[in-house]
């Protein structure tokens, strides 16, 4: 038996194109090293994010051509509304052009300046939006998420113990609302359990303050409680879905993870009164509330999309080509942060290319030697995204880890090209005591990662 099964036929092709160690020296020096600065057709697996990457199904395709345009009360979009009603319970509903666009709706309506956002771990987009209305965001994750090597099943749990101290020292009138981010991002996707999800729901309850979901990959996260906890194996990840939903107020989502779509989101909760305020401030910037700054065919694809992606096939294929990435890699002594999640497999560059200094940049070395090697492209998540210059003496502080993240897209690449990645790495493993640093050459004042240039040090 093969190890994964794709539960689906491929009908669309789109070739993605070999290039030699020898182009890729040249297109990567170009790039000054970044691969955020290759043109796409000069990647063969692109492993840059999951995000708004899918591959859209039949249906969906189908779905497109029935948008209705309409600018006030589109038939598509009370299509969608119904979809994410039936699949959430929140009764008032409000799309977005993406996940970001539903955050900032919702931190400006309910957040003032001194309030408290406590999350699992915020997304770098959510602590953004919770900042900008002059709010803190605390991220509150369980300990046991916190050590790389160590396999827990719910890594992405919340430390409710911390979130009760939290509400008890700053009190409750200062935390407008607590949100749950399933399935956590860090590490890869690490889900949040029932159980914590319940816990986190009591004491919010008690405390009288509103739980959010930020839902984006819902659907992940149900999966690994039917796979992981006691008492959900024989319950249906739609049922699970709805039940996580449940114990929550409301939620943000981004449509381009979990909604199987290239675009768009929603903010959705029970609450009438906070909904027309929040209409209100859409009309101002995103659309009317019956597009959201989308187009009507987009409404489409996305219900379509949150219908398809709580199949169960469809999720232990996913699932299983993530964790197929990660085993193999970690069979073979590759050192990665365990368990792999829901998304992404994360390379622990420094342990990789030890006993290169963190100086010389590890993970920007080993994303760009993963591109020379076989054009895969992936992400680091270390010092040149995170590092920053000491002001008193212009050192750069390292972060704390040196990841490379692989991101898998949501039914885009097969098992074979998997493989592909899996031998690429595994080739680049037996020769990392040649591999060189790397050091900064240009860089912008902030979020210097998409843009800065590098040399090799030798
Ligand atoms: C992607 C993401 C967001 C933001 O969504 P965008 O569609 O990229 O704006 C928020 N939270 C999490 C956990 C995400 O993964």
């Amino acid at each position: 038996m093969p190890e994964i099964i794709e539960p689906f036929r491929i009908k669309v092709v789109e070739p993605i194109r070999m290039t030699t160690r020898d182009e890729r020296e040249r297109l990567l020096g170009d790039a000054g090293y970044n691969v955020f600065q290759l043109r796409a057709d000069d990647v063969l697996i692109d492993l840059l994010t999951d995000s708004g990457t899918s591959a859209m199904s039949a249906d969906q395709w189908g779905a497109l051509m029935r948008g209705d345009e309409a600018y006030a009360g589109s038939r598509s979009f009370f299509r969608f509304r119904d979809v994410v009603r039936d699949l959430t319970g929140f009764e008032h509903v409000i799309p977005t052009h993406q996940g970001r666009a539903a955050e900032r709706i919702l931190f400006s309506t309910v957040c003032s300046p001194g309030d408290l956002v406590p999350n699992n771990t915020h997304f770098d987009t959510t602590r953004a939006n919770v900042e900008a209305t002059g709010a803190q965001a605390v991220d509150l994750p369980a300990p046991h998420g916190l050590v790389p090597s160590e396999p827990h099943p719910f890594k992405g749990d919340m430390d409710v113990a911390a979130l009760e101290r939290l509400i008890d020292e700053k009190g409750a009138a200062r935390i407008p609302l607590v949100m749950v981010t399933v399935t956590n991002n860090t590490g890869g996707g690490q889900p949040v359990s029932m159980a914590n999800l319940r816990a986190v729901s009591e004491v919010c309850r008690r405390h009288g303050i509103p739980l959010y979901l930020d839902a984006c990959r819902f659907a992940e996260n149900a999966w690994f409680i039917k796979s992981r906890e006691d008492g959900w194996a024989d319950t249906p990840v739609k049922e699970i879905a709805r039940a996580m939903f449940d114990l929550a107020d409301g939620c943000t989502m981004s449509a381009k993870k979990d909604g199987l779509a290239n675009i768009g989101g929603f903010v959705a909760t029970h609450d009438a009164a906070l909904a027309r305020q929040e209409e209100n401030l859409l009309i101002l910037t995103e659309g009317f509330p019956t597009y959201g700054g989308l187009a009507g065919r987009d409404l489409e694809a996305i219900a379509t999309g949150l219908e398809e992606v709580v199949h169960e096939d469809y999720l232990a294929y996913r699932v299983a080509s993530v964790r197929y990435l990660g085993e193999h890699l970690a069979r073979e002594g590759v050192p990665i942060m365990q368990p792999p999640g829901g998304h992404a497999v994360y390379l622990d560059a420094a342990a990789f290319l030890d006993p290169m200094p963190r100086t010389d940049l590890p993970g920007q070395a080993l994303t760009a030697e993963l591109y020379l090697a076989g054009g895969i492209r992936g992400v680091e998540i270390g010092t040149v995204m995170f590092g920053r210059t000491d002001p008193e003496s212009g050192q750069e502080v390292p972060s704390r880890m040196e990841l490379v993240r692989l991101a898998i897209p949501r039914r885009v690449y097969t098992e074979s090209q998997i493989k592909y990645v899996i031998d690429v790495i595994l080739e680049v493993w037996d020769r990392r005591s040649a591999i060189g640093g790397y050091r900064i050459v240009e860089q912008a004042p902030v979020l210097r990662h998409f843009t800065a240039r590098f040399e090799p040090l030798t």
